[in-house]
């Protein structure tokens, strides 16, 4: 059976799957891998105040080792769509193009590896010379991945389903196919920090305590450096995304002011010791005269690397095969749900190239669609040998 990746990511992105929407895509998707062999299963998963989210599980085989490969359907929104030079869920291809939401992230990635299965599986009778080759299929990554692959995950353990290694179809290279492999993500934190004063009247100040003037100072204190970076990681980084006082009367010294930010760090932390380090850089800047607490939100976003091996040594042998490029080991970005699969396997993350992800006239190449399924058959044939 041959597939067309093309075709396959052309039909993926007509399907208007915005999250938590799915749009007929895993529908379309069960029926290329089971028309390919797999056993193909479909699940929702809900959770009070979240939509309830489409997942899709395939296997074919039941031996080790399993390879498998994660993606997602769900795309962010097109935004204003008259903005657009060819319609976000039309599908159209211009020239070497392919344009809509989720061209690049990541219908394209999920189209290449599913013609990639279905061209290998074709070539041995039907099925895996050895070994298994599985598909993790979300609807739930672009918005707050309740319902998706960390569910999808804890279904699949609960029927015994074990993973050996896990490519994650994410759009990973940066210039050029072939460039980048994403081996381990920074870490996320989020937290609001709390000045309480008190309420006065701004011509009389020394009856009032002004929050403001502490909550500067203690920014200024959070803003100095966590660290130097690492082996694998750049310097963590805290950045003030808001502050708050929220005052629309000009005579008046408010009682409270506020300053939420968010946190990207690297290996040298955890959550827990992060947490530690700015409460007491907090504490020490205050000096007593300041009252400040801390709100942290939960964060399943944790710091983690895939260590170089034989898995990335054979994904980046297949991607230099195919595209005579040599990819870089990155850490960079934001996080994906290899967050959630590093508890089950060793991940990487390798798919189209980014720069058009999330944006107006998404797009990608259709010669990327060939060459990355080419690095995904690629990666298949070597990994069973
Ligand atoms: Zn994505």
């Amino acid at each position: 059976m041959t597939v067309d990746p093309v075709a396959i990511a052309r039909d993926l992105v007509r399907c208007r799957s915005v999250t938590p929407e799915d749009g007929g895509a895993l529908a379309y998707l069960q029926g290329v891998l089971a028309k390919a062999g797999f056993a193909v299963h479909r699940m929702t998963f809900a959770e009070p105040g979240t939509a309830p989210i489409e997942n899709l599980f395939a296997r074919i085989g039941s031996e080790k080792p399993n390879l498998v490969f994660a993606g997602h359907t769900d795309v962010v929104p097109p935004g204003d769509e008259a903005a657009w030079h060819h319609p976000p869920f039309a599908g159209e291809i211009a020239g070497d193009k392919l344009y809509g939401r989720g061209a690049v992230d990541m219908k394209g990635g999920i189209a290449c590896f599913v013609a990639a299965a279905a061209d290998y599986l074709a070539a041995n009778g039907g099925k895996p010379k050895r070994g298994s080759i599985s598909l993790l299929i979300t609807g739930d990554e672009e918005s707050v991945a309740v319902n998706g692959t960390i569910k999808l995950l804890q279904w699949a353990a609960e029927r015994g389903e074990k993973f050996d290694h896990c490519v994650l179809g994410e759009p990973s290279n940066v210039e050029v196919l072939g460039d980048t492999i994403k081996a381990g993500r920074r870490g996320s934190l989020n937290g609001t920090l709390i000045v309480s004063g008190r309420q006065g009247h701004v011509a009389y100040p020394d009856r009032a305590d002004n929050p403001i003037r502490g909550l500067v100072a203690l920014i200024t204190t959070l803003q100095a450096p966590l660290d130097d970076g690492s082996a694998q990681f750049a310097p963590s980084n805290l950045e003030f995304t808001s502050i708050d006082v929220g005052n629309p009367t000009v005579n008046l010294i408010p009682g409270e002011a506020r300053a939420r930010f968010n946190i990207r760090y690297n290996d040298h932390h955890s959550q827990t010791a992060l947490k530690m380090l700015l409460e007491r850089r907090a504490h020490d800047a205050a000096a007593g005269r300041v009252h400040y607490a801390f709100e942290w939100q939960p964060s399943n976003a944790d710091v983690f690397i895939t260590k170089p091996g034989p898995f990335t040594d054979l994904a980046s042998a297949a991607i230099a095969e195919v595209t005579g490029r040599k990819p870089k080991l990155s850490t960079t970005g934001g996080t994906s749900d290899a967050r959630f699969i590093k508890d089950y396997c060793p991940v990487l993350e390798f798919g189209l190239v980014g720069q058009t992800m999330h944006s107006v006239d998404e797009c990608t190449s259709v010669t990327d669609l060939v060459t990355l399924t080419a690095v995904y058959r690629r990666i298949i044939e070597k990994y069973f040998g």
